[in-house]
């Protein structure tokens, strides 16, 4: 039984830290928010490691103050307000897990951060919003979490583990009545893509005798999720939603800094800011013909 207040189509998105959302997702949430669908964002972290950008912000961060968490836990509210999104939640409540920081660093296996946490201790908390919200759809990263970060890659187990518990009939049935999500897509990002969004950066950089507003330029492989165009299932026209998108990005001002078409993390490099965005679908049927790319992550969903 589905909540009758929910709007008939559902999307769930799981990611690792504030931010990630509005980088990765921000078009395709921004356009479903505005489409009536019920959109459920589920952060694993609070992303208190992270690397501060503004100078005058810089004591705020882990090794200052550590009070990066609960600052980013407004950027992300500001950021949803951007998007149009209501429903936000932070997996077992904000700072239920730790932000592990970089692979290889202490950080990772200090207790309560989510890379030292056994998956199946995480997972119950999001087989309650599963069972809740009820999403036909659900949005996470590949298994090396786009680029090997570890809370990245502990939030594609989690999410994928928990789609597999909330279907199970026997599992857990205080957190809700079993469900099924009947498309698992995973965040992509073209090579073409990719590629031609560097060219566009060099080009503008070269033109204005400078590397935009950053010092540097990142490439093709520093950029998460980037795969050969064959893998590619479906793709979202965020051209509608590039303000937005670009907007909520501002809003994580600690982590984020855009400048145009263009953004730059606290490396400083500019890589191009995505308005359409790309996922492969890894459970469920296509609703596109074969050899097609979905345009809709509901297409052939029931409601
Ligand atoms: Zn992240």
């Amino acid at each position: 039984m589905t909540d009758p207040d929910l709007p008939a189509r559902r999307l769930l998105l799981v990611h690792a830290h504030p931010d990630d959302e509005s980088i990765n997702n921000g078009a395709t949430m921004a356009r479903y928010a505005a489409e009536g669908v019920h959109v459920t964002l589920v952060t694993c972290t609070l992303g208190e490691e992270g690397e501060v950008i503004p100078p005058e912000l810089a004591h705020l961060a882990a090794d200052k103050e550590d009070r990066l968490g609960p600052h980013r836990v407004g950027e992300l509210a500001a950021a949803m307000a951007e998007l149009g999104v209501s429903d936000h939640r932070f997996l077992g409540g904000p700072g239920r897990f730790r932000d592990s920081g970089m692979m290889g660093l202490p950080q990772n296996r200090r207790p309560g951060a989510f890379w030292s946490t056994d998956v199946d201790e995480a997972a119950p908390y999001l087989v309650e919003v599963i069972r809740t919200v009820r999403p036909q759809v659900l949005v996470t990263y590949d298994p090396n979490g786009g680029y090997g970060h570890p809370d990245h890659i502990q939030a594609h187990r989690v999410a994928m583990r928990a789609a597999e518990l909330a279907a199970e009939p026997a599992f857990r049935r205080d957190l809700g009545a079993p469900h099924t999500i009947a498309k698992i897509y995973w965040n992509r990002v073209p090579r073409s893509v990719a590629e031609e969004g560097f060219a566009r950066l060099r080009a503008t950089a070269a033109e204005s005798g400078t590397a935009v507003a950053f010092p540097g330029i990142a490439e093709v492989g520093d950029i998460p999720g980037v795969v050969d165009d064959a893998q590619i299932t479906a793709g979202i026209d965020g051209t509608a939603y590039a303000g937005r998108k670009a907007a909520a990005m501002r809003a994580h001002a600690t982590q984020i800094a855009v400048d145009g078409p263009f953004f730059a993390l606290s490396n400083d490099l500019g890589q191009p800011l995505f308005t359409s965005e790309y996922y492969q679908l890894v459970r469920g049927e296509s609703g596109a013909p074969a050899g097609e790319r979905e345009s809709d992550l509901f297409e052939g969903v029931a409601s």
